[in-house]
């Protein structure tokens, strides 16, 4: 089967929004609405170094589109469409078709189009989504812009997916799997957070990326870390490394004024929100325990460690 053939039978699916010219020409077609900037962004997983090699085609198709979504969320804009590049070492229509459904599932959820892409031939599975989005011009929320005596929340649980990359077949593999991108959180924190990232390499090292970004410090409160019941069986220190330095949650990590967190109440979410703790003055970050000192010592997930 050619190349054009794989594209046609899997990755050409009627776009799920406003597209004026899709997969199929030699470059798609879109026309930014008004008064929006584009906001893009990509990301690649590879075979046996982001998943295992026998890793559900489905959640590869899913997580590969939810890893960009995230990116696109955590700017506080909303997600429009993707483009596709695989490295595929063999034609596997069992493989091509679970892997197409779950990337296709992933875009549906969050209304968002396969608009193009690249197909080749390579030694390894590579996937390449680069994801593109509209947010209003000048409202994005940058990683830079926490302020002290701002509150630092963390959306849904955390440490979830590095827990279940330990304990395989644990039913919170789904959370390492299926990822849920915070698409309408980060919506809703446009024009009220001050700074945002998401947590893809551990809640500690982003929330450092923020803290660097902006300038400040942070104390964050261990026994404000949201966690799943099954996490709550682990000794402190475990469940914290866990919590703080476990990577692929996906959550939504933003700081905001506690004037700005009372609107955010306000208004609908589909996912809880936890208060962690504080921005400073002071640079680092330093942890409390119910008040009182804590040191830690942990690491983050390294990408070239
Ligand atoms: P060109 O040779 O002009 O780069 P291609 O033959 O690579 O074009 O691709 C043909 C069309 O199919 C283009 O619209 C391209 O965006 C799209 N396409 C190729 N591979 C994929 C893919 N994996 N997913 C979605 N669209 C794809
Ligand atoms: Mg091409």
């Amino acid at each position: 089967m050619a190349e054009f053939s794989i594209i046609d039978t899997y990755f050409n699916r009627q776009n799920k929004n406003s597209v004026d010219l899709g997969v199929g020409d030699d470059s798609a077609l879109l026309t930014p609405p008004l008064q929006q900037q584009l906001v893009i962004c990509a990301d690649t997983l590879v075979a046996g170094r982001h998943f295992p090699l026998d890793t559900d085609p489905h959640a590869i198709g899913w997580k590969s589109v939810a890893v960009n979504l995230s990116d696109i969320a955590a700017m506080g804009a909303t997600p429009h469409s993707i483009l596709l590049a695989l490295s595929l070492p063999q034609i596997d229509h069992d493989w091509l078709k679970a892997f197409s459904q779950g990337l296709y599932d992933c875009c549906d959820q969050f209304g968002v189009s396969l608009i193009g892409g690249d197909t080749t031939q390579s030694p390894h599975l590579t996937l390449s989504v680069t994801a593109l989005g509209w947010v209003e011009i000048g409202k994005a929320v940058p990683r830079s812009g926490a302020k002290p005596g701002d509150l630092i929340c963390v959306s849904g649980t955390v440490g979830d997916a590095a827990f279940a990359l330990n304990h395989l077949g644990h039913p919170l593999q789904k959370r390492l799997d299926y990822p849920t991108p915070r698409c309408q959180l980060g919506t809703a924190l446009k024009g009220l957070a001050n700074s945002m990232i998401d947590v893809s390499d551990g809640l500690a090292q982003d929330l450092g990326h923020i803290l660097k970004a902006s300038q400040v410090g942070a104390i964050l409160a261990l026994e404000k870390l949201p966690i799943s019941p099954a996490l709550q069986a682990l000794n402190d220190e475990q469940r914290w490394q866990y919590a703080l330095a476990g990577g692929d949650d996906y959550e939504l990590c933003f700081t905001i004024s506690p004037q700005n967190y009372e609107k955010l109440l306000q208004k609908h979410l589909d996912v809880s929100i936890s208060i962690i703790g504080t921005i400073q003055q002071q640079h680092g970050l330093t942890f409390e325990k119910d008040g009182v000192d804590h040191s830690l010592q942990f690491n983050g997930y390294q990408h070239f460690a």
